[in-house]
């Protein structure tokens, strides 16, 4: 275990994902000398940026749309939680970033839906299935690498960062252990954590996300250990709201079956239907879109045992929509389809008391029919998704789980990325960019923006104003 050499260079990453990649390479283009550190050996290695499906969209909508209103939504939907700055920052230089990109060599396409003009392309999602190889996210982070190289900035692969080096208040380095087992310490001038987030690490994202992270899927590379997060507090950053995650409804055997993960989501059946747990009762409002159900879902005690529920009009009409849609993607993939002529027989296969989820289901029709779904306990909302009956048979019931992307909260940043101590002061040397932060996303129904959104930028911001800074 012999000490290497301490490297030095201007700016020192943490993490070869999309928004350390920026930031690096902004640098380097202005003349820095920039190392990244990526902790996986793996010449392509996995991380969440490498198997994204690259739609760059801010809350759901297109990101050409007047920076001003794009920056009102994203209040808008995260209840007034997301930090104005950040929600500024975001909506102000989304275009720039996708200029910049184009200018670095990234291509973009457009998808098939209003809020899918910049995808990176070639698309991960083809009528075919889903691949990384060769396809968005994987040939942006080469792209970026070859760009970072011929500037002469280094990624050194299989380097894992564990450790912040301070000289009084100021970050000026950090240490870790390679894959083969040696330690590495590196002096910077300034220091970026781009580690992803913490949502592959139960120890952190038990309380927070759900009492049992173990039971979630992890919809994810399963690189965020939430290793930027400890780093940064150790050092006196400030932590904002751990609760609220990006991820989706899926089918419970995802968990085994890869093919059912990362697509096809639950999400849009179960917003006409209705969401259930092992007893038959429901727990959330289905209405508010499966960012949110499935939050509540990783809230209950076990948040791998609930059910969607609904009927063959459901089935035809919301099972069809979207991105590799659940019917028939679920049962071509292999998951399992509860199909039953009435709700007693339906009930017997999911393992549910057959008088209670008869009476959730009569309770859910006839308010949907009274158009009085506000009075449900929960309340079922009729917006954004429309509520539909629950009458035609077959009847369906899919068992269910939360699949947990990315974590929404993190380290505590300003508009230029910089890490804020508690007091909201910059501490000296240290930025924080992509999901290793927080203060953009979240609120009471987990307002989800955009993780490439929120990654580009944070990363575009803390390169520009590290080149400033080092001028
Ligand atoms: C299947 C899927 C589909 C998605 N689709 C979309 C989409 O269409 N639109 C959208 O906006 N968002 C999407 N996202 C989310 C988006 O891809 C991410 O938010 C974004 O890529 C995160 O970038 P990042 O740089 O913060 O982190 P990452 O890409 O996760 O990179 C972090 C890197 O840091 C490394 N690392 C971690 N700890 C250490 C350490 N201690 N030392 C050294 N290295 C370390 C990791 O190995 C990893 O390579 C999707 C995500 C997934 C998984």
């Amino acid at each position: 275990m012999a000490e290497s050499n301490t490297l030095a260079c201007d700016v020192a990453i943490v993490g070869g994902g999309i928004s350390g990649m920026i930031a690096g390479l902004v640098a380097a283009q202005a003349g820095k000398k920039v190392r990244i550190y990526e902790k996986s050996p793996e010449e392509r290695y996995i991380c969440n940026s490498r198997i994204t499906s690259g739609i760059f969209h801010i809350c759901n909508e297109d990101i050409r749309r007047d920076p001003a209103e794009l920056e009102q939504l994203i209040l808008t939907v995260t209840e007034g939680c997301a930090d104005p700055q950040l929600a500024k920052a975001v909506a102000t230089d989304i275009m720039r970033v996708i200029r910049w990109m184009q200018d670095a060599g990234i291509r973009f396409m457009a998808g098939p839906f209003q809020h899918h003009a910049f995808m990176l392309s070639p698309p991960t999602l083809t009528p075919q299935g889903r691949s990384w190889e060769g396809r968005g996210g994987d040939v942006m982070l080469r792209t970026f690498e070859a760009a970072l190289i011929k500037l002469g900035g280094v990624l050194h692969r299989g380097h894992k960062v564990e450790q912040l080096t301070r000289d009084n208040q100021r970050v000026v380095g950090f240490s870790g252990t390679t894959a083969q087992g040696s330690t590495f310490a590196v002096n910077a001038r300034c220091v970026i954590l781009a580690d992803g987030g913490f949502q592959a690490n139960p120890a952190i994202t038990r309380g927070p996300i759900s009492p049992a992270p173990d039971r979630l899927l992890q919809r994810n590379a399963r690189t965020g250990m939430g290793d930027g997060l400890t780093m940064a507090q150790a050092a006196g950053a400030a932590i904002t709201d751990l609760r609220g995650f990006y991820g989706h409804l899926q089918s419970r055997d995802a968990i085994a079956n890869d093919k059912l993960w990362p697509y096809p989501w639950l999400d849009f059946v179960a917003g006409a239907g209705i969401v259930v747990t092992a007893q038959g009762k429901r727990f959330t409002d289905e209405a508010r879109g499966g960012v949110s159900v499935a939050n509540a879902t990783a809230e209950l005690p076990d948040p791998g045992a609930t059910f969607v529920v609904g009927d063959q009009r459901i089935w035809e009409e919301r099972g069809t929509y979207y991105l590799q849609a659940p019917n028939p993607r679920l049962v071509d993939g292999g998951g399992t389809f509860l199909q039953a002529g009435s709700l007693a027989e339906l009930a017997a296969k999911t393992g549910i008391d057959a008088a209670t989820l008869i009476a959730e289901v009569d309770a859910y029709n006839r308010a949907v029919a009274a158009k009085t779904t506000a009075t449900l306990v929960p309340k079922r909302s009729t917006s954004p998704l429309a509520p539909f009956p629950i009458v035609s048979a077959p009847f369906f019931a899919i068992p269910m789980v939360a699949g947990i992307t990315y974590t929404m909260g993190g380290i505590h940043i300003d508009a230029n990325a910089r890490a804020l101590d508690v007091s909201g002061t910059p501490i000296p040397g240290l930025y924080a960019v992509g999901c290793s932060t927080g203060g953009l996303e979240g609120g009471a129904s987990c307002g989800y923006v955009g993780g490439l959104v929120k990654s580009s930028v944070t990363g575009l911001r803390a390169g520009e104003h590290i080149v400033t800074a080092l001028a």
